[in-house]
């Protein structure tokens, strides 16, 4: 193995920088040459490539965002751009490719390995909700960004004595939902796994301000409700108004952690280290806290839900 290239795909991760930079690094190390890829499949596909030195990935490990850029390539599905893929990399003697991003990426890492091409990919995306592995970089970073704007919210809730609506990332997974809600003392959160009709949430919103609650954080996934459907049922049913804030893109950007800049760290080295010892087209995922490489099939077949014990205690908490 001589030359290996690396993109990010899929929406940015707070990490994936770091993720970058450590690949570039440590594959250097090893005595590889490393070439970037703009744009993810897009840019593989027209052919941005430029090779990568240690100094052009200084000044990056904890900035967010991504330095190679990412896109989404819907094109990408089908066979005949696979091919053309890679073709692309056989015309610029790549031996092996490293993809960082979310299960959609890790899935166009594998039709292009089923086409011959060596792969790895790094779990990367806010979301949490990789197949294979426990944890994605950023995911903390993205927990403790709406953890602080909750508490900021709260001051206010709590001064007006007043109920707040938290519209946080999560179409299918309620991961940061449950986790925030958790982390901030969340009175109730809804998440798409769980459906709660709203009449529900008026009860116990009644229930907990019967019994002496002055105010209310509601965190929901977006995947479970829109937000301002929530507010509009409480205004109706209860008389209160609720505040509405939806957190939107502030969950996807921002200096990494240090737990995910460490991850970013530890799958990077995992995955050169894996090249180099012959293993291919596996996810390096993170199994009861360490980094191990699972084959794609592998890692397809299993999934980390949301906890049910984190869920059930977060209403424990919260009354
Ligand atoms: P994420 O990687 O964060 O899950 P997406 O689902 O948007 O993000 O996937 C990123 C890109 O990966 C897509 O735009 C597409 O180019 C590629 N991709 C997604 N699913 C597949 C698939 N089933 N086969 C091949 N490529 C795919």
């Amino acid at each position: 193995m001589k030359r290996i290239a690396v993109l990010t795909s899929g929406g940015d991760a707070p990490g994936m920088n770091a993720a970058v930079r450590a690949v570039v690094r440590k594959g250097i190390y090893e005595g590889l040459d490393v070439v970037g890829i703009h744009r993810g499949y897009e840019g593989l596909l027209n052919e941005e490539l430029r090779p990568l030195l240690r100094r052009d990935v200084g000044g990056i490990v904890n900035r967010g965002g991504t330095l190679l850029k990412t896109a989404r390539c819907p094109e990408f599905m089908d066979k005949v751009y696979q091919k053309k893929a890679a073709e692309v990399l056989k015309k610029y003697d790549i031996d092996a490719l490293v993809v960082i991003g979310g299960d959609g990426s890790m899935a166009g890492a594998q039709a292009l390995a089923e086409l011959g091409v060596v792969t790895m990919t790094i779990p990367g995306t806010i979301d949490n909700d990789m197949c294979g592995t426990e944890y994605t970089i950023g995911f903390d970073t993205a927990l403790n960004t709406v953890v602080e704007a909750v508490s900021k919210i709260r001051d206010t809730t709590t001064a007006h004595d007043r109920v707040a609506i938290v519209e946080v990332m999560g179409r299918h997974a309620g991961h940061i939902a449950v986790g925030s809600g958790l982390a901030c003392g969340a009175e109730i959160v809804l998440i798409p796994e769980k459906p709660v009709p709203l009449e529900d949430v008026c009860r116990h919103l009644d229930e907990t301000h019967r019994a002496g609650k002055t105010n209310s954080i509601i965190i929901v996934a977006e995947g479970a409700y829109h937000s301002y459907d929530v507010c509009n049922f409480i205004k109706e049913h209860m008389h209160i108004s609720p505040s509405v804030t939806v957190l939107g893109y502030l969950q996807r950007g921002g200096m990494p952690s240090a737990k995910d800049a460490m991850m970013a760290a530890l799958m990077s080295e995992a995955a050169i280290d894996g090249l180099l010892a012959g293993k291919r087209n596996c996810l390096t995922a993170s199994v009861n806290d360490h980094v191990v490489l699972l084959p794609y099939e592998e890692a397809k077949s299993i999934t980390y839900p949301v906890s049910d014990a984190w869920y059930d205690l977060i209403s424990v908490l919260g009354r």
